[in-house]
């Protein structure tokens, strides 16, 4: 039986650096490489050897460490076909829909493109968690700085149709500020109340507010519920575009 114990820490400034260990097989899996003696710190303190890094988009704080960690370890680097000439040591493209082996653990990889055009989630179904990096944060999404609405918009109904008690991790805390301008757009949602409270009490203590249940996301997150009626109404958008609907709720966050 797979048995996994997962990792999350801060590098850089508001990066998360995640590890994802796996005891059977000893597969020790980085998502993202921000920055090289966070991890190492991480790995030294779990006392896990590093074997794989998966990237998730081509942003230099997600790949700054891919390069010494490969001369390091000699872990194999996994990323997407799309941005392979951006993405330094890659050896293993890959690409929406495919399900793929890292060091025996099953990795669904999903197109998530809008923050960048190649970006990918991975889904790991016995670990119970994705991992979304920029393109869905808890209470936000990411900036479209290469797509549009329409494809992030597509990118975050894939994210959405997962299994509720998936833990969702992402690569950024940008939660409490996503939270003010979640509640802008949808002040009358109790769900959304209780998180945006939560998410305040987690950071007055200096704590991270991931991982969340992704099913708690898909009641809270705006930008999970662009088709949601009662929202559309809230924001005076009643029978519009989804499309429309989350390309308002992204504008609208762009001026926090
Ligand atoms: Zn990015």
């Amino acid at each position: 039986m797979a048995s996994f114990d997962i990792r999350q820490f801060t590098c850089r400034s508001d990066n998360f650096g995640v590890l994802v260990h796996e005891a059977e097989s000893g597969t020790t899996i980085a998502i993202d490489a921000p920055e090289e003696q966070a991890i190492l710190a991480e790995l030294e303190t779990a006392g896990w050897t590093l074997t794989h890094i998966l990237t998730t988009h081509h942003h230099g704080d997600h790949v700054a460490a891919n390069e010494a960690l490969k001369a390091r370890f000699h872990v194999e680097i996994v990323g997407p076909e799309k941005e392979k000439m951006k993405i330094p040591g890659i050896d293993r493209p890959v690409a929406g829909g495919q399900t793929i082996d890292v060091g025996g653990v099953r990795v669904e990889v999903i197109d998530t493109p809008g923050h960048t055009l190649g970006e990918v989630s991975y889904f790991m179904p016995d670990a119970g968690a994705v991992f979304a990096a920029d393109a869905l944060f808890s209470l936000g999404c990411g900036r479209l700085f290469e797509g549009d609405a329409a494809m992030m918009w597509e990118s975050l109904q894939r994210l959405r149709a997962l299994p509720g008690a998936t833990m969702l991790y992402c690569g950024h805390e940008y939660t409490a500020t996503n939270a003010k301008c979640a509640l802008s757009v949808d002040p009358d949602n109790v769900a959304l109340q209780e998180r945006a409270r939560e998410v305040e009490e987690l950071r007055r203590e200096g704590r991270s507010t991931l991982p969340v249940l992704l099913e708690r996301e898909k009641k809270t997150n705006p930008f999970l519920r662009a088709d949601d009626e009662g929202l559309m109404a809230a924001m005076g958008m009643a029978g519009a575009d989804p499309v429309d609907v989350f390309a308002a709720i992204r504008k609208k966050r762009d001026q926090y």
